[in-house]
């Protein structure tokens, strides 16, 4: 509990050189940009006749989970969001955009497709869907590592062409972490080397059985280029969807996540937020993130004006004060107060957060949870040089396990470690183990800056030492 000299002042709404010297009076030298403890704030608070009120962590997310409990009655069925990964060049951004055309409203009411990163079709049967349309993991592992747990359904699509890829792979590990259903959409079948069997095959090396084969994996045969099967594929979506028994309570105000932000000229900052909970208004007052705001106005994906939002609709919301990111949780708060207080507060909490030394690893914590019995699991993603040892590498850990604790292996394949691997990793808390490959620099510093711990490793009689170790709480994390 810190504060700087800069930011008391500005809390008091008193200047910071009149600050400094109630600090000299106090006998503490600190210059404006110099940190305070909260007992020198609080004294220096009383010299200025104001009462300090101490926002903690407890208070922010009481405030913003108070209506989180609604009663089963008020639930009512809600859209499914649906995220489409998968390895580059399969077809994803077309799929996105031939689903798009299945919209029956859209050409209605001369409303023009905007993009905003998510859209919603409306069916023919009156059903909707909301698609993310940033497609690829990246984005979506980027949303989950900020706590942001919006897809429900995952569409994997696999070029019948081309089969099982290594981001396919990669997809495949991103959404059995984030325990959504898969849906496989077997895209360009209408070239001449399709072969949609081969791909259900390749799918049972990860543990995906087509229902074709026996199993409970949905896999439609479709060709984003000439529209095939599209209808068939939403209708997937549907059942899965029905599955789930998805619902939300839209009478009450309202809660979701940001999905993109940016800073545009002549309209401020614009954030689209898909809605979970509730209905968002023109007018209310909320928090997105370390910012807050009024909405100022509703823009849907069809660029029309709208008054509200309910659960899963995406929109354009105007009227923030600053630019939060993708992923950042939005909440609407009676009390602009509040809302300003929060913000304010989470704000300094990121500045602390990025001036205070590196960040504690990830592997410190796992092991006095180890040691303490809180885990039960070491995730590790291990990237290697050549498959041979990779593999050999996975059977080795796969047979270490104990009652106490297990190894799960989250993704391991060919390859450098990439930032894919970092976030897949720090989403769970896991390490990665490069075995004679390196990190990209992007994900050096990416892991630097999570505080996720990268091994590397020649000998893999080392990594199982390593495992074995941690596993059993002893070695100490590298620095
Ligand atoms: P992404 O990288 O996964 O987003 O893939 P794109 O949507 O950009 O598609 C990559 C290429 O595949 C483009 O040249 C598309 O025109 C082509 N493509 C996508 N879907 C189909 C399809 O169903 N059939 C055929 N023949 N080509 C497709």
């Amino acid at each position: 509990e810190a504060i700087t000299v800069g930011d008391l002042a500005n809390r008091m709404a008193e200047r910071g050189g009149d600050v400094v010297k109630t600090l000299m009076k106090l006998g503490v030298m600190a210059t404006v940009n110099q940190t305070i403890d909260a007992d020198t704030a609080e004294l220096v608070i009383s010299e200025f006749g104001h009462r300090m009120k101490r926002v903690s962590e407890s208070d922010v997310e009481d405030a913003l989970i108070q209506h989180q409990d609604d009663p089963e009655e008020l639930q009512k069925p809600r859209p499914p969001v649906v995220t489409v990964m998968g390895h580059v060049d399969h077809g994803k951004t077309s799929l996105l955009d031939a689903l798009r055309t299945t919209d029956v409203v859209s050409g209605e009411a001369g409303g023009i497709t905007q993009h905003i990163g998510a859209y919603q079709v409306e069916l023919s049967g009156g059903d909707h869907i909301t698609f993310l349309d940033t497609p690829g993991h990246e984005a979506f592992t980027a949303m989950r590592q900020r706590g942001a747990n919006v897809t429900d359904i995952v569409i994997l699509v696999v070029a019948a062409d081309d089969g099982i890829r290594p981001q396919t792979v990669e997809a495949i590990n991103h959404a059995k972490v984030a325990k959504a259903p898969i849906i496989v959409a077997i895209n360009k079948c209408d070239k001449p080397g399709a072969d949609p069997n081969r791909v259900r095959t390749q799918l049972l090396d990860h543990e995906l059985v087509a229902e074709e084969m026996g199993g409970d994996i949905i896999t439609v045969e479709v060709s984003a280029l000439k529209g095939t099967n599209l209808d068939k594929l939403e209708e997937m979506i549907l059942l899965q969807a029905e599955l789930l028994e998805l619902k939300a309570n839209p009478d009450r105000r309202a809660e979701g996540a940001v999905v993109e932000a940016k800073l545009e000229k002549g309209r401020g900052s614009v954030a689209t937020v898909l809605i979970q909970h509730g209905t968002l208004k023109v007018g209310d007052t909320f928090v997105a993130g370390a910012e807050w705001g009024r909405v100022r106005a509703l823009i849907d994906d069809k660029g029309r004006n709208i008054k509200e939002a309910g659960p899963s609709t995406p929109v354009e919301v105007l009227g923030i004060q600053g630019t939060p990111s993708a992923g950042d949780d939005f909440a609407v708060l009676e009390d602009e107060a509040k809302c300003r207080e929060i913000a304010e507060y989470r704000q300094r909490k990121h500045r602390e957060a990025s001036t205070s030394v590196a960040a504690r690893g990830t592997l410190e914590q796992m092991f006095s949870q180890i040691k303490a019995g809180e885990i039960k699991e070491l995730p590790i993603v291990i990237k290697a040089d050549v498959q041979g040892s990779l593999e050999a590498i996975m059977a080795s850990l796969d047979k270490l396990g104990t009652d106490e604790v297990k190894v799960r292996v989250l993704h391991g394949a060919v390859g450098g470690i990439t930032e894919s691997d970092v976030i897949l990793a720090n989403s769970t808390g896991g390490i990665i183990v490069g075995f004679n490959v390196r990190a990209n620099p992007q994900a050096r510093e990416l892991s630097r800056s999570n505080g996720v711990d990268i091994r590397y490793y020649s000998v893999i009689y080392d990594v199982i030492d390593d495992a074995k170790q941690i596993m059993g709480g002893l070695l100490a994390p590298e620095r």
